[in-house]
């Protein structure tokens, strides 16, 4: 049933709703939020309520400041724990002008153009993120640490394993939201864990990754931890990521990837877009895996991508395969991390599976060996080329690969680029410890 204004107005009353956070997140992938009392949830509802987007870091100028919020009705949902106050709810919004056309600089509406596009090609993406995070002790100033205390392994049932309970906690907390959760285990890395998520459409699916990091992150809290999406928090353990899977459906039964009699049955439309998103996967690199540490995840060695190719067996590809074939088939890009901004993350990775598509892209021979294993000569006979190394490398890819800007847009990209070229030469004129004890005794 189609959720309306009134049928709104009447849960809030029902459920006693006395505020409401209206949430939108900023082209960093950080949620805002604005939060009205209920008596003001119908003038919200009619998009009326306003805020100043010029406090909000790549928006807009303090001259055209005045922004007003939409709120999508079907994400209405009650916040699952409990204020003095009374309860909680919340509804994610768009952002739009003062002349009523969408926000260019929204990352919601930056993905709702390129399902816009997908949808007039006859296609809606699906897509499953497996989000990974750290669990670490507050020092006694609550500030957070990287100590975990916590010595157990990937699917570990282990008493020391103290991240049960907390889990345990946060899937339940997340049902109460509606999340349909798959499983949660232990991950390789001491202290680190992944709670799963049946898939959604685009859309809906980057609403529940910032969902999901809320949750996670206010119930580590509640137990005295903090919960960490950073994605390479240690050296030399696991980095976390958010292995995205992904698949077209035509209709609401139909998955336009699986073809019964095609090679691997898959279909012309699952390889092209494979062959999207490995022509385009140096040019989203900067928006998937947005941070200077996002690069110290993808080094070899660990379970992250280094190497741009597919594979329907191996692990170390950038693009797998997984054996599920019918409605589960799908691609699994393993390159994104969960610091992305999920909305631009699925616009950017969409869009270059339907250019993929557009032009035909062949995706070349599945790679079924270890590629960690190649020598330098197997990897150029095979054509196989490299992510980008660092933030730096990926902003000038993003910058050459005009399918990737042109989903973005140009308000986004030039925000986005500005504010991450200053972020790098900030890491650049750095003197790391690193640097200290291999050099200031031996020059
Ligand atoms: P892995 O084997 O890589 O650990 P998981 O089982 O942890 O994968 O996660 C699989 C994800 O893929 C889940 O979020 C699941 O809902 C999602 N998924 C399943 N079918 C599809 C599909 N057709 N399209 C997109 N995502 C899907
Ligand atoms: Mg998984
Ligand atoms: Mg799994
Ligand atoms: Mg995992
Ligand atoms: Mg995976």
């Amino acid at each position: 049933s189609k959720v309306t204004k009134e049928s709104i107005l009447k849960r809030a009353e029902d459920l006693d709703v006395k505020f409401i956070k209206l949430q939108f997140t900023d082209v960093f992938g950080t949620t805002k939020n604005v939060a009205i009392p209920a008596s003001q949830l119908e003038k919200a509802l009619d998009g009326d309520v306003m805020f100043d987007g010029s406090s909000i870091e790549g928006f807009v100028r303090i001259e055209e400041s005045d922004m007003y919020l939409k709120p999508d009705m079907n994400t209405f949902s009650l916040i699952p724990w409990q204020s003095e106050y009374g309860n909680v709810a919340r509804l994610i919004c768009d952002v739009y002008n003062p002349d009523g056309k969408p926000f260019e600089g929204c990352p919601r509406n930056v993905l709702k153009k390129v399902i816009k596009e997908a949808e007039k090609m006859g296609f809606s993406m699906n897509a499953g993120p497996e989000a990974e995070f750290y669990l670490f002790e507050r020092n006694l100033e609550d500030m957070p640490t990287t100590n975990s205390r916590d010595y157990g392994g990937y699917f570990d049932l282990s008493p020391v394993d103290l991240g049960d309970e907390v889990r345990r906690a946060m899937v339940t907390e997340l049902e109460s939201m509606g999340f349909e959760i798959e499983a949660s285990h232990h991950e390789v890395g001491e202290g680190q864990h992944e709670i799963d998520f049946k898939y959604a459409d685009a859309l809906t699916t980057a609403d529940n990754v910032v969902t999901f990091k809320f949750v996670v992150r206010k119930i580590a809290m509640q137990y005295g931890l903090h919960a960490t999406f950073m994605p390479k928090p240690l050296f030399g353990k696991a980095g976390s990521g958010m292995h995205t899977h992904q698949s077209l459906f035509k209709g609401k039964n139909t998955n336009a990837f699986y073809d019964e009699n095609a090679k691997y049955q898959l279909s012309k439309t699952a390889m092209n877009y494979i062959g999207g998103l490995l022509a385009h996967a140096r040019g989203f690199a900067a928006i998937t895996n947005p941070l200077v540490n996002s690069y110290k995840r993808l080094v070899p060695g660990y379970e992250a991508p280094v190497y741009i190719a597919w594979s329907e067996k191996n692990r170390s590809p950038l693009v797998r395969i997984p054996a599920r074939r019918g409605l589960g088939t799908r691609a699994e890009l393993r390159n994104p991390d969960p610091a992305c901004n999920p909305y631009l993350a699925l616009a950017v990775t969409l869009k270059a599976g339907l250019d993929g598509i557009k032009k035909k892209t062949d995706p070349g021979d599945p790679v079924n060996l270890n590629i960690y294993h190649l020598t330098e000569t197997q990897k150029k006979d095979l054509k196989i080329k490299s992510l980008p190394a660092s933030l730096s490398e990926a902003l000038d890819e993003l910058e050459a690969d005009d399918v990737v800007r042109s989903a973005l847009g140009p308000h986004v990209y030039e925000n986005f680029m500005t504010a991450k070229r200053i972020e790098w030469d900030e890491y650049r004129t750095q003197v790391f410890p690193w640097e200290v004890e291999r050099y200031l005794g031996v020059y």
